[in-house]
């Protein structure tokens, strides 16, 4: 099995796990002896099959659940012991696109996008363009106005997905992001991942579905109960 070639080891990180371990309440271990590194600009796909620990290891990054021992450095900061207050920082720099973090049910798709999760001072006039065009380019340009319980679960996901991105993030984590969407609105919503990682952005995903991503030369890691048992330099390592 060919291991991805990595940057040496002088240039900063994106991210850095180390020797994480992560276990639930009783006695449920999710994630063991994590060493990760991934770099600006690299877009990283985690797949592994369900149980695998890939949404936990999303958490961790998001400081939305906290290792039970090792560290986890995102973007400079120890999120190992960030305090509380800190944590709404990280997350202004972070793009989501999580299961648990829903659309605002009495705001319209638009309003979702543009202003979602936080404001962030630009002009509303441009906010809602640049809104509308991501909407429009993911196929729902008819549905600016409507409220997120009037969409259907993949359009929903749709709308997340411009959420995350519209902010231009240093870093987008996406926790199956495609996971309701056919294969051809999968790839569209893949090309927006992709456009962003053009831009600069890094991009982390996890992911169930290899034949979507098998054509791309991006680095794929492996989780296997809780541990990396692989890491290639493109999907085609894996499949
Ligand atoms: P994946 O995303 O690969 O399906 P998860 O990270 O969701 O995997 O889950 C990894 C393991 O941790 C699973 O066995 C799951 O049941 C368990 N788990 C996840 N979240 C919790 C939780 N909040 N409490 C207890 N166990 C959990």
């Amino acid at each position: 099995m060919a291991q991805a070639k990595k940057p040496n080891n002088s240039v900063p990180k994106m991210i850095t796990l180390k020797g994480v371990t992560k276990s639930y309440p009783p006695d449920h271990t999710a994630l063991r002896s994590i060493d990760l590194k991934v770099f600006p600009g690299e877009f990283l796909f985690v797949v592994g099959s369900s149980g695998a620990g890939k949404s936990t290891l999303m958490k961790l990054l998001f400081a939305a659940e906290k290792a039970t021992s090792g560290q986890v450095v995102v973007g400079g900061r120890n999120l190992s012991t960030i305090p509380r207050e800190h944590v709404a920082g990280l997350r202004r720099e972070v793009g989501v696109v999580f299961q648990d973090y829903k659309l605002l049910s009495r705001r319209s798709a638009l309003d979702n996008v543009a202003f979602g999760l936080e404001s962030v001072g630009a002009a509303a006039e441009p906010r809602r363009r640049l809104g509308a065009r991501i909407l429009e380019a993911i196929g729902l340009g008819d549905r600016l106005d409507a409220l997120p319980l009037t969409l259907s679960g993949g359009e929903q996901q749709r709308v997340a997905v411009a959420r995350a991105l519209l902010n231009h993030p240093r870093l987008v984590l996406a926790d199956e992001p495609t996971g309701n969407l056919d294969l051809a609105m999968s790839r569209v919503v893949l090309d927006l991942f992709l456009q962003a990682n053009s831009a600069g952005t890094t991009v982390v995903m996890a992911t169930h579905n290899l034949s979507l991503i098998e054509e791309l030369n991006m680095r794929t890691i492996v989780l296997d109960k809780g541990r990396i048992i692989g890491d290639f330099e493109s999907p085609r390592g894996v499949i």
